[in-house]
């Protein structure tokens, strides 16, 4: 009974409680888990649309978890960030990322970039630069072979982040790619774009689906997403589509003009070795 007189109930929720009992002990787990090498990569192709051979591969975290098997990052990438161990974590991928890149430049003369992805509070984390240009320095790679996902969301307002649009030059000045990740899903203010230090876009899967999901008529759906490339083109900046499932996905991207595709039309993500002897392609 509260002060107001009125009573309230606390329901007891047991799927509720199973979840949160759930997320506590992955997120207990985690610490461990980065030590004991839990946590892999699996990549999936970056596919030139002209040319149909590979550009680059996405690394995509999967965690082995000896109890619950593969779990994949919408399971545990919000807990790492909410723990802070996305910092630790974010730098064990990327060293991890850039050493098999290495041992892909050993296969082939036009060996792909590597693409990582970035969550926001590793851009906001002080030693960021310094942690990636260490693990360039260690594993060897060039940073020209690295790309880096940050989402649109990460970046709120430039005036007001400083500090995140310096820590983006700056890697923009080492060499790496910097890529704008689910780009047209973060609401973010368009006229920050031309200012920003980036190479790409990747045009969120949302904006793929087109008429059958949106239900507007083909030629405005077609012609949306060409100027949505051309959006990218008129900043110099490669456009990348995800989510890129059927041969008519690729069909209205080549009309749109984009450069690059990704998605399970290509190539579902796969373990580093399942790629040794096929680079670089054709993925068609
Ligand atoms: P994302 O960066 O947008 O990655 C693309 C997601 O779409 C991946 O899911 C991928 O497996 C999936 N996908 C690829 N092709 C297709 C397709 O044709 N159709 C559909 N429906 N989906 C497709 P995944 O691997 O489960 O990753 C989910 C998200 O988790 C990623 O979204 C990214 O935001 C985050 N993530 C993954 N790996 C890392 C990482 O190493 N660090 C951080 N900070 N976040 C990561
Ligand atoms: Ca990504
Ligand atoms: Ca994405
Ligand atoms: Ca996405």
């Amino acid at each position: 009974v509260k002060a107001d007189g009125k009573v309230r109930w606390l329901v007891f929720d047991p799927a509720r409680n199973a979840r949160e009992v759930s997320r506590y002990r992955l997120s207990a787990d985690m610490p461990g888990a980065l030590d004991r090498g839990e946590f892999i990569l699996v990549y999936q192709p970056l596919v030139n649309l002209d040319t149909g051979l590979l550009e680059g591969l996405e690394a995509l975290v999967r965690w082995r978890h000896p109890g619950r098997g593969l779990l994949s990052p919408d399971e545990f990438i919000g807990l790492a960030e909410d723990t802070s161990l996305i910092v630790p974590l974010g730098i064990h991928l990327l060293e991890q990322a850039c050493r098999q890149a290495v041992r892909w430049q050993q296969l082939t003369k036009d060996p792909p970039y590597v693409s990582v992805n970035l969550s926001v509070r590793q851009l906001r984390s002080p030693a960021l630069v310094a942690d990636v240009a260490a693990v360039l320095d260690r594993t060897g790679l060039a940073p020209e072979q690295l790309q880096l996902e940050i989402t649109e969301s990460a970046i709120i307002d430039p005036d007001d982040d400083t500090n995140l649009i310096a820590t983006l030059q700056t890697l923009a000045d080492l060499g790496i790619r910097i890529t704008i990740d689910d780009f047209g899903t973060g609401y973010s203010n368009l006229a920050y774009l031309p200012t920003l230090p980036v190479h790409g876009l990747k045009l969120d899967r949302t904006l793929l689906l087109g008429p059958d999901r949106w239900k507007v008529p083909e030629p405005v759906a077609d012609s949306f997403l060409a100027n949505l490339v051309s959006l990218g083109h008129s900043l110099g900046l490669n456009v990348t589509a995800e989510g890129v499932e059927t041969a008519e996905h690729v069909r209205r991207l080549r009309v749109a003009g984009a450069d690059t595709g990704q998605g399970w039309y290509f190539g579902r993500p796969e373990y580093a070795e399942q790629f040794a002897d096929r680079l670089p392609g054709p993925w068609t």
